[in-house]
């Protein structure tokens, strides 16, 4: 299967962009397992080494806790190094950066010493109140990260992750708080969303729709690489 660039869709180096509650990480799962492809996602390495207890974690804590944004001489290395356990020929998508001109600017020349580039930028928009009230209702699966919402007809969340082969625990984000949720879409509106147009600029970014149904924003997204949905 080639498609974007005209290279093969198991090489594709992509980034999921939007603000928290669009859906990047449901999207993500499901490129993951139709593209072959790693999904990095920065929010993930930190909540790995906040469970494990690493310095990172501990020094990563309170601004996750806040809705803020983990300060860039940490995070860009923690991201930077993770893509450089991946093989050159091997494609990832990246879900949550970069979230700044600054880690943008950063992951451009990380990947140009090594001869790459990001081929797509795919923006799924959503508008805030449907965020707000997404986030209000996400739970997680401590062990893989999937994110589950509360059964539409009882109101509870699901028991146990139906991925994980033990059942993964199911558990709701501490910075899916009101207050927290508040914060981290101001902080998007603010910091993040500028990235839009350095991506632009390099004639990158596909805008998605993301209001839709997962599967039908999926197919917008397969659209947007040039890839034919099932
Ligand atoms: P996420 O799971 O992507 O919503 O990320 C959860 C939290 O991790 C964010 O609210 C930030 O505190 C932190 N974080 C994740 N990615 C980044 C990033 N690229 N830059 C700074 N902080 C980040």
């Amino acid at each position: 299967m080639t498609t974007v660039s005209g290279q093969k869709s198991g090489g594709l180096k992509l980034v999921l962009f939007g603000p928290p509650g669009a859906g990047k990480g449901t999207q993500a799962q499901l490129l993951r397992d139709r593209l072959g492809i790693e999904h990095v996602a920065s929010g993930d390495l930190f909540r790995h080494h906040l469970s494990n207890g690493t310095e990172l974690g501990e020094m990563a804590r309170d601004y996750m806790n806040r809705g803020a944004l983990v300060p860039d001489e940490v995070t860009i290395g923690m991201v930077i190094d993770r893509i450089g356990q991946i093989g050159g020929g091997e494609g990832f998508m990246l879900d949550g950066f970069p979230r700044n001109t600054n880690q943008a600017q950063a992951l451009e020349s990380a990947l140009g010493e090594r001869g790459q580039g990001i081929d797509r930028v795919i923006h799924i928009q959503v508008a805030d109140d449907e965020l707000i009230r997404r986030l209000s209702n996400r739970y997680i699966c401590r062990a893989c990260q999937r994110p589950f919402t509360r059964d539409a007809a009882t109101g509870a969340p699901p028991e146990r992750c139906e991925d994980c082969p033990d059942g993964g625990d199911i558990y709701q984000r501490d910075d899916d708080t009101p207050e927290a949720v508040a914060n981290r879409l101001t902080v998007y509106h603010q910091e993040t969303a500028p990235v839009l147009d350095f991506y632009r600029e390099r004639g990158l970014l596909a805008d998605v729709a993301g209001e839709g149904s997962v599967e039908a924003v999926n197919a917008s997204v397969l659209q947007s690489l040039e890839i034919a949905g099932e």
